[in-house]
């Protein structure tokens, strides 16, 4: 790289995923030299979109919280042009597209509350029993009376609210990725609350747009289609054969990647989802809002009509519709399941979804890691030999922001040791 203002040693990144692409924004800063080595043919990772016959689509669906505090420190709003949905969700509660319920948020549609009692989604007293947990969600001094640890334990205290049956539930299994909501407590928090205190919104050319924005901003090199076989304290080496040294090397790779090249036992498996992408002639749904119909109907996750939400996403005015489904099953866990998709679009929005043309489908196998690497779950530091770092969502939130904090936590943590006595660092902030 020949920087001529280089401060340190040389990292290597193993991973171009958000993290990996975060953590080299911060050591540009710093004036480290590194080299970001990437096992795929684009940066990326999980935050990606591909051009379909001119339609913009997100390799599952995805949306962007523009609270996110560390994507606010590091991204270019202005230029991400966010495209937000509308403030509320779809639910249905019954078998009738009759039962289909736009919710709006109260603090920016006042009437909300008397039309969630109006439509008999929620009573008085359920009201009662949702603010005071509610109040444990967003105040932090509310927190520390929180003594449960699993998402579904805190819920236990309205799960006999229909409000919790037919909207909550069905939301967070949707953000979650799993049908019992098993997820810790401070992560469930920190989504719901960044969900709840901003516009949630996609970038005007794709979740693609973020990680394009970071990298043009690195003059490190990337190298792409270069799978790293194993790391040690100085040196990667490739699955070509070739290696390259390192003074620090920083895995900001997915979880189970990280656990193969760490030697760790491995972890458990990620939850997998499925997505398809139809363009159609009408809209199925009136609002720029996600509809989440529910698991009991069958295996859709979320509805929307993603070019409500980004006119840019769809060429020609037409309507481009991103569905999310359930892609695990016990036989197979890459399944996608097609027929039932289709039977339940069916059920949902009638025959027009037979003119519906499907753009692009697939399964992401681990979307969401299930859990923190055992190593980590110990500690939040993210050096683990004298010169190993570790960064990548599931060392933090699952989420967008958790991926970019971690690495610049990791890069902070490189840059302590490549610098040491150099330079005092600001604290970081958490994700
Ligand atoms: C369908 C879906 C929906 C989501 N929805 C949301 C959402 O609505 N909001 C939100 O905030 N987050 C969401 N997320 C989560 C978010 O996208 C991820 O948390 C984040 O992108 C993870 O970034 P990362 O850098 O930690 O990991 P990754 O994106 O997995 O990046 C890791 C990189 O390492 C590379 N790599 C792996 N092994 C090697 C190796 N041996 N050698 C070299 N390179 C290697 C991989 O190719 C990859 O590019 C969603 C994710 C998915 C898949």
């Amino acid at each position: 790289m020949g920087w001529e203002s280089n401060q340190g040693g040389e990292v290597v990144i193993v991973g171009a995923g958000l993290a990996g692409l975060s953590c080299a924004a911060q050591l540009e800063k710093l004036k480290i030299n590194y080299t970001i080595v990437e096992a795929g043919t684009r940066i990326g990772g999980r935050a990606t979109s591909e051009n379909v016959d001119g339609y913009t689509v997100d390799v599952g669906f995805q949306v962007y919280a523009e609270s996110y505090p560390e994507g606010r420190r590091l991204l270019d709003y202005n230029h991400l042009e966010f495209q937000s949905f509308y403030s509320g969700i779809y639910v249905q509660n019954g078998p009738d597209r009759a039962d289909r319920k736009l919710i709006s948020d109260p603090r920016r549609y006042p009437d909300a509350i008397s039309e969630l009692i109006r439509q008999r989604l929620i009573t008085t007293s359920d009201l009662w029993t949702l603010l005071s947990v509610g109040s444990k969600l967003i105040y932090p001094s509310g927190r520390r009376r929180v003594k449960e640890e699993r998402l579904a334990d805190l819920l236990g205290a309205v799960e006999d609210t229909t409000f919790a049956g037919d909207v909550l539930v069905p939301f967070l299994q949707a953000v979650f990725l799993e049908d019992v909501l098993d997820t810790k407590l401070d992560t469930a928090l920190f989504v719901l609350k960044s969900f709840l205190t901003g516009n949630v919104s996609v970038p005007l050319r794709g979740m693609s747009a973020i990680s394009e924005q970071i990298s043009r901003r690195l003059s490190g090199e990337i190298r792409l289609n270069s799978r790293v076989l194993s790391i040690s304290e100085k040196k990667v080496t490739l699955e070509d054969g070739t290696s390259i040294s390192a003074d620090a090397v920083v895995v900001a790779t997915d979880a189970s990647s990280a656990n193969s090249l760490l030697g760790w036992p491995p972890c458990q498996p990620g939850r997998s989802v499925g997505y398809f992408y139809f363009k159609a002639d009408e809209r199925p749904l009136d609002h720029a809002a996600v509809f989440t119909p529910g698991t009991r109907f069958g295996p859709i996750l979320t509805v929307a009509t993603i070019s409500d939400v980004a006119p840019s996403y769809s060429p020609n005015n037409s309507h481009l519709i991103s569905v999310s489904c359930t892609a695990n099953s016990a036989d197979n866990l890459h399944h996608l399941p097609t027929e039932a998709v289709y039977r339940e679009l069916l059920e949902l929005f009638g025959p027009s979804v037979a003119e519906w043309e499907e753009v692009a489908a697939g399964v992401i196998p681990n979307a969401l890691p299930t859990e923190f690497g055992p190593r980590l779950l110990a500690t939040p530091d993210p050096k683990l030999g004298a010169s190993i770092f570790v960064c990548g969502d599931y060392t933090d939130t699952p989420s967008i922001n958790g991926a970019l904090y971690s690495g610049r936590r990791a890069a902070v943590a490189a840059a302590d040791l490549l610098l040491s006595g150099k330079r005092h660092f600001e604290p970081l902030v958490g994700g």
